[in-house]
């Protein structure tokens, strides 16, 4: 691709993603952002942006990496997420299910229906008890267009409505041990992410895990994919559709306690990360 293109796409979508920051005002002068950074696209170009972001605002960035302990997969994307890390001069504290847990996901992912059900409970723990201890003021994710409307159909799929109080850039304060969430790339579609990291040769982990064609949500990415192809529009439309229906506000602050068993902010008297491991230990 010639260089003035090149250039073009990278202001087009570093633009939108700085427009996205300032409108919302995701970042605020002199906080501290955490970066989740597995090393797959998302996350890189998140880290990127908000690197390039520090232009425009005073601001510190760290970057946290979770090794979930899947085998033949993880390794690759802590390789690029340590690499990006290095070249931007942004600090990885590196964490694992195994040191943080005291189990890989490969060990106990068979107790449950689908592996990202544990995956994804573990992960967002180790994160938020990091980013706290860090003095963090917000959690920044690699979350795309794609992955939000994902996430609106696995909700409705569901039945799960309670979590349409996780949509939108943003997340709030509800609870001082909660680190409040935003998704600078919540209006970046997945493909430009993609080119992104093509155009600019930029090192990342393209593998799939090996558990995601289990899950919900590569079904509903398939059916989007499919459905997009043959009628184009269909995901900002439904895009569109659901920022008419949802106000982003959060409506859980109130029912939020802290768990019994490890303090950890939730919404039932136990947290997802305790329950599931009583479950584990109950069947090992
Ligand atoms: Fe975890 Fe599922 Fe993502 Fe694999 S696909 S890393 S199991 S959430």
């Amino acid at each position: 691709m010639a260089k003035l293109d090149k250039d073009a796409f990278n202001e087009h979508i570093f633009s939108r993603i700085n427009n996205l920051i300032s409108d919302y005002e995701l970042i605020k002068e002199g906080e501290l952002i955490a970066v989740a950074l597995s090393g797959g696209k998302d996350s890189v170009l998140t880290l990127h942006a908000l690197k390039n972001y520090q232009k425009n605002l005073d601001f510190d960035l760290v970057a946290i990496s979770v090794d979930e302990g899947i085998e033949g997969y993880r390794q690759h994307g802590i390789d690029s997420a340590i690499k990006n890390a290095e070249a931007l001069g942004v600090e990885l504290i590196q964490k694992s299910f195994k040191i943080d847990e005291g189990f890989d996901l490969d060990d106990i992912y068979s107790n449950f229906k689908s592996a990202c059900i544990p995956c994804g409970v573990f992960r967002r723990n180790i994160l938020n008890k990091t980013s706290y201890e860090l003095g963090a003021s917000k959690i920044a994710t690699g979350h795309n267009l794609d992955d939000e409307i994902q996430s609106f159909l696995m909700s409705f799929a569901r039945g799960d409505t309670i979590k349409f109080s996780k949509f939108g850039p943003e997340l709030d304060v509800i609870h001082p041990k909660l680190i409040p969430r935003i998704k600078p790339l919540w209006n970046t579609p997945e493909k430009e992410v993609g080119m992104w990291a093509v155009i600019n040769d930029i090192d990342i982990h393209l593998e799939e895990c090996p558990y995601s064609h289990l899950s919900l949500r590569a079904k509903i990415k398939e059916f989007l994919n499919v459905s997009e192809g043959k009628y184009p529009g269909v995901k900002s439309n439904v895009m569109d559709s659901f920022k008419q229906i949802l106000t982003f506000e959060n409506d859980i602050n109130s029912i939020l306690n802290e768990c019994e068993v490890c303090g950890e902010p939730t919404s039932s008297n136990i947290c997802k990360a305790c329950e599931l491991k009583d479950l584990i230990n109950n069947q090992s």
